[in-house]
C-alpha cells in the first residue's frame, strides 16, 4: 500500500533497525522503545489488523514472533515478555498495518500486565457475557 510508513519500510523507503526478515514477515525495533529490544513485527502483505491474516499466515506470523523471542532471549537476556497488538485506533492503534509488539520484560522495571491497559468491568455476569458472545455471527 503506497500510503503505508509500514509498507514503506518493508519496501526499504524509510530506513529501520531490521533484526529479522523473511518471505513473509519484518521484524525491526520500534522508533520510540518503551523498553530494551522493543520489536514490532509485521506481515510484508499490507493488512490492517489480525482478522485479515489467511489462515496460513497465523502460523508464519506467531512463527516468526517465537524466533524474534528467541532472538531476544540470547541476545538482551530478559526476564520475560508482554506481547501485544492495539487493535483499532481507540485500543492505540496508530499505524494502520497489523503489528505486533515485544516488549522483552525485565525485573523491576516499573511496567504492569496487560489487563492494566483498561478498567471497564461489564455490567453482565460473565455467564450472560458469554451467552451474548456466542449467539454473534461470525462474518
Ligand atoms: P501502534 O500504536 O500503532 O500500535 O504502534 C505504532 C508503533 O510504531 C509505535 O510504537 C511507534 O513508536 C512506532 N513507529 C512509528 N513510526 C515509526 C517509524 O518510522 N519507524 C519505526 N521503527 N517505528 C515507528
Ligand atoms: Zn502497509
Amino acid at each position: 500500500m503506497t500510503d503505508c510508513l509500514f509498507c514503506k519500510i518493508i519496501a526499504g523507503q524509510i530506513p529501520a533497525d531490521k533484526i529479522y526478515e523473511d518471505e513473509y514477515a519484518l521484524a525491526f525495533l520500534d522508533i520510540h522503545p518503551r523498553a530494551p529490544g522493543h520489536v514490532l513485527i509485521v506481515p510484508k502483505r499490507h493488512m490492517s489488523d489480525v482478522t485479515e491474516l489467511e489462515f496460513a499466515e497465523v502460523g508464519q506470523f506467531f512463527g516468526t514472533a517465537q524466533k524474534i523471542i528467541r532472538l531476544l532471549q540470547d541476545g538482551l537476556s530478559p526476564d520475560g515478555f508482554t506481547l501485544g497488538i492495539n487493535h483499532g485506533k481507540v485500543a492505540g492503534q496508530e499505524v494502520e498495518h497489523l503489528h505486533l509488539h515485544v516488549l522483552p520484560r525485565f525485573a523491576n522495571d516499573g511496567g504492569a500486565s496487560l489487563q492494566s491497559v483498561v478498567h471497564n468491568p461489564p455490567a453482565e455476569s460473565t455467564a450472560e457475557m458469554a451467552k451474548k458472545i456466542k449467539q454473534a455471527k461470525v462474518g
